[in-house]
């Protein structure tokens, strides 16, 4: 292939179903490569000296290497590269914001469109599953060890993957009744498929991993009895404390918290339904979110596929400062959310319901020390806009277990574990990472975080 693939064939995105089919279906957008595409997607890598999409990439993917091996046409050896450093490659591939990330740090990012990256991940694992390919069960023999984890999110996964690689025996407890953690019970089917996620599971157990499911600790089982059966114990249990407004009319009926509502949609699509989180459904509703993050963007368009009238998201940063993925937001647009910038809420209107949001406009301060620009509010710009239901997806906080202190595992002035660079917290024999060491971040920082856990646990427990 030439040398000058990335002038001569344009960065191309697979295929996505079309918005007008989006907005009344909860399957994935993106079709996936074909072969034929994805080589010539990878084809345009120019092999740089210094791979920054590497450096930038929080697991540290051999990009380069395996793009060299799709062109090859070797994608099973691309595939068990991938494995290397990453557990959930296929997952990342769909759901990591790479614009931030690998193909944000892409030198033909510069002009010529960054190399699909994220796309090309998800590829190799597919082509490679679909040819007969399965992740190579550990080789080591057994090193005697056993932990428990707590938590089946990325977190968790990442964790149990090396620890079953390097020969420990491994068992992953969960409150829920499927792995995956927020990836089944948070982020909806139209970013990742939940077939997808009960498919890695599969291959995590056919490795040897085994999952204890239905199974919340410091309720259905003590700490204390983890600690007695096993030789360490990993925690990878998320943050789940909703962010409120503080605000008037918040606790309004028509007032709806992010994750209940996106949890109750999927269990119905899953046929699990949960009374403490139950289906809401917003046909015919004019819906409100507030909040710039990927929650609001996975509740707006969750609320356009339910058959919501009017969808809006109202921010107090501009477009620029969002925090969620530039493609999703662009996604939410193309399926008809009204965006509404520099808004800031000041109260919810309504008697017995909400009836609206009262907004005031903002425009953004000087950089503070950290370079975040804070919205000030402009006298005088008030608003109110009509809505029926209210959703607030403000981001979380971290939810320590009431059991942490009875276990000498210290937090954090904000409620994140804390833990020193082995990921060991204040009890030596209790490990801990993802989100609740971190505070909410991403998929693929969990994912690492777990894995480098992992090593920290072998290197603890001398094996
Ligand atoms: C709506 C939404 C959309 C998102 N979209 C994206 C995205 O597009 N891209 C991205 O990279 N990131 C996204 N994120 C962030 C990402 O999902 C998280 O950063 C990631 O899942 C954190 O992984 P974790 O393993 O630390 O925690 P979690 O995924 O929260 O997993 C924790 C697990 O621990 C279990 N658990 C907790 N306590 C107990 C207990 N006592 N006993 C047993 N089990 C317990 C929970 O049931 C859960 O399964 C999104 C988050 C949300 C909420
Ligand atoms: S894991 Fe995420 S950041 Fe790393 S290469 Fe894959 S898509 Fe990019």
């Amino acid at each position: 292939m030439s040398h000058f693939s990335f002038i001569e064939g344009p960065r191309k995105d697979p295929e996505k179903l079309d918005a007008e089919q989006r907005r009344h279906e909860f399957r994935e957008l993106y079709t996936g490569f074909d072969l034929g595409s994805a080589r010539l997607q990878a084809d345009r890598c120019l092999h740089c000296g210094n791979p920054y999409c590497e450096w930038k990439c929080p697991v540290h993917n051999y990009i380069p290497n395996w793009l060299q091996l799709i062109v090859e046409n070797r994608i099973e050896e691309a595939a068990a590269m991938s494995h290397e450093t990453n557990t959930l490659p296929e997952i990342c591939g769909r759901i990591c914001p790479q614009d931030r990330l690998c193909e944000g740090a892409c030198t033909l990012n510069d002009g010529y469109g960054a190399v699909t990256i994220g796309h090309l991940e998800r590829f190799i694992t597919e082509e490679a599953i679909g040819r007969g390919w399965h992740p190579e069960a550990p080789r080591r023999t057994a090193n005697g060890k056993r932990v428990a984890i707590v938590g089946a999110g990325p977190a968790g996964l990442g964790c149990a993957d090396i620890l079953n690689r390097a020969g420990t025996e491994v068992l992953v407890f969960d409150r829920y009744p499927a792995v995956g953690g927020l990836l089944t019970f948070g982020i909806p089917p139209f970013k990742l498929e939940k077939a997808v996620i009960a498919r890695r599971a599969q291959l995590l157990e056919d490795m040897g991993v085994r999952f204890q499911l239905n199974t919340e600790i410091g309720k259905d089982l003590s700490m204390t009895q983890l600690l007695t059966d096993y030789d360490a114990v990993f925690l990878g249990m998320g943050t789940y404390a909703a962010k409120e407004g503080g605000f008037p009319g918040e606790n309004l009926p028509g007032m709806i918290k992010a994750l209940p509502y996106l949890i109750g949609n999927v269990r119905q699509l899953l046929d699990l339904p949960d009374p403490l989180t139950p289906y809401i459904d917003l046909a015919g509703k004019r819906v409100v979110v507030l909040g710039g993050g990927d929650t609001a963007m996975d509740c707006l368009r969750t609320a356009i596929r339910q058959g919501a009238v009017q969808v809006t998201c109202a921010y107090r940063r501009d477009e620029e400062n969002m925090p969620g993925s530039r493609r999703e937001v662009a996604n939410a647009r193309e399926e008809g959310v009204h965006f509404l910038f520099n808004r800031q809420p000041l109260e919810i209107l309504g008697k017995d319901t909400v009836s609206g949001v009262r907004l005031v406009e903002t425009r953004l301060g000087d950089p503070d020390p950290r370079g975040r620009r804070h919205p000030e509010m402009v006298a005088g710009s008030e608003q109110v806009l009509a809505a029926d239901v209210v959703i607030i997806a403000f981001g979380f906080d971290p939810s320590p277990a009431p059991w942490f202190a009875g276990h000498g595992i210290h937090l954090d002035e904000r409620g994140r574990v804390l833990t020193n660079a082995q990921f060991q917290t204040s009890n030596p024999r209790v490990f801990a990472g993802g989100d609740m060491r971190t505070g909410s971040d991403l998929v693929v920082t969990a994912v690492d975080e777990g894995r480098r856990a992992a090593n920290g646990i072998l290197d603890y427990l001398g094996v």
